[in-house]
């Protein structure tokens, strides 16, 4: 073995466990109760071996908007957060990833990464025949708006264009993400929280999400509802998984965190689409984890520069930057409904693996990467937005106080250091080769 992890807590596919978990060339090749090695990394008594999170709802903005944020400040932060594998959105950079060429020029601005990175392809109007070509060069699947993404150059698609891409890429078996937000339901905001909250209310992802689901019966596509908001959808996602329909759903740590009554006007650090919304329907999201109907918790990182945050909820950027701080978010937020790591490592590591086909990624068993979080579950800490990676000091999470403290975060059995020259390099990844 080059490397054995000891640890009293191990989170594994079978639960919780006391074991050693040991390492050859950067991958796991025994999960056993004592392995004998001159290499033992020991864990402290108050520390849990976590899988590597993996993270696929990120927007690292670069090339293009990188004054927002770079693929060397996302994946530091990453990297602190405990999450080993992100999947990078394809908009907010310029160009958007909406062809192989743009695939290419977006690699090339990854080149120093702290964890592994994958890419998202885009369906936007008049990009059919870009689709495959993206598929084969290795995009972990498609993301589409039913409603204005934030910027002009990554135009919405009507409902009848994402039935012609749906039809070609169920061909293809690739994953469809989608926004789910109705176009016509959805208006200009106030400037206040109360009247944003009106502006972009649940009967519009409702209807969108219907949509999509109505969309996946008819075509076979495999489909996804990104960042979901609006705990009434949960029942629409229920029947349709019950009806054995290709559809899977995931919320974010903002939405499980926050409710809108605590959200006062112009805390726009706070705007996000769709919106935190009250904490009657954070309770259901809870629910909605609880039941398995949503599989899994990303973080939806959309960061922007400090000045494009302020102003008022009709002008800001909607986004929110937590790409560091999911885990322990999600961490406190379980802890207090009684779940246990276990639960969040689904979650966050072996489903969102899975959704994406990332077959050596999100569990600590015989056969994946050896990427992980070493995790103080019962130590506390209060953010500060100075003290984040991510390149702009601007988060809601400012100032509260989270359960669970990321000590260390490995990546392929080398442990990823913000100052030592050694520390390892993360990977491009391509759909199907990890
Ligand atoms: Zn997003």
């Amino acid at each position: 073995m080059d490397l054995v992890f000891r640890a009293r807590r191990v989170v594994t596919p079978q639960g919780e466990i006391a074991c050693d978990v040991g390492v050859v060339d950067g991958r796991i090749v025994a999960v056993e109760p004592r392995i004998d090695s001159p290499n033992v990394v020991h864990l402290n008594d108050d520390e849990v071996l976590l899988p590597g999170l993996v993270d696929t709802h990120v927007h690292v903005n670069d090339p293009g908007r990188s004054e927002w944020e770079g693929f060397e400040t996302a994946t530091r932060a990453a990297a602190a957060g405990g999450v080993t594998t992100i999947i990078d959105m394809p908009l907010n950079s310029i160009p958007p990833t909406v062809e192989v060429a743009a695939l290419e020029i977006k690699r090339k601005a990854a080149a120093t990464v702290s964890v592994d990175v994958g890419f998202w392809g885009g369906i936007v109007p008049g990009n059919l025949a870009d689709l495959k070509p993206l598929h084969e060069a290795g995009v972990f699947g498609f993301k589409c708006f039913l409603l204005h993404s934030g910027v002009d150059e990554f135009p919405a698609v009507t409902t009848a264009e994402l039935e012609t891409a749906l039809r070609q890429l169920a061909t293809l078996d690739a994953l469809t993400i989608v926004h789910a937000e109705d176009a016509h339901t959805v208006r200009d905001s106030e400037p206040d929280y109360a009247g944003f909250l009106a502006s972009r209310p649940r009967e519009a992802e409702n209807k969108a999400i219907s949509d999509v689901v109505e969309l996946t019966r008819r075509t076979g596509a495999r489909t996804h509802i990104l960042h979901l908001s609006s705990s009434d959808a949960l029942s629409i996602l229920e029947a349709a998984k019950r009806e054995s329909l290709r559809i899977t759903a995931e919320t974010c740590p903002h939405y499980l965190t926050f409710t809108a009554e605590e959200i006062h006007d112009g805390q726009t650090e706070f705007k996000c689409c769709p919106p935190i919304r009250e904490a009657e329907n954070r309770e259901a999201l809870w629910q909605g984890l609880r039941d398995g109907v949503i599989d899994l918790v990303v973080s939806d990182h959309s960061p922007s520069t400090v000045e494009l945050k302020e102003g008022d909820f009709a002008t800001a950027w909607g986004g929110i930057a937590s790409l560091q701080l999911g885990l322990p978010a999600v961490w406190t937020g379980a802890q207090e409904r009684g779940f246990q790591l276990t639960d969040v490592v689904r979650w966050m590591a072996t489903h969102p693996a899975r959704q994406v086909g990332l077959a050596t990624k999100g569990a600590i068993e015989v056969g994946k990467d050896a990427d992980f979080v070493v995790f103080a579950p019962d130590e506390t800490f209060v953010v500060d937005k100075n003290k984040l990676h991510h390149r702009n000091p601007v988060t809601p999470y400012h100032g509260r106080t989270l359960n669970g403290v990321v000590r260390q975060t490995w990546l392929r059995g080398k442990e990823i250091s913000q100052t030592r020259a050694s520390s390892p390099k993360g990977k491009l990844l391509r759909r199907g080769e990890a």
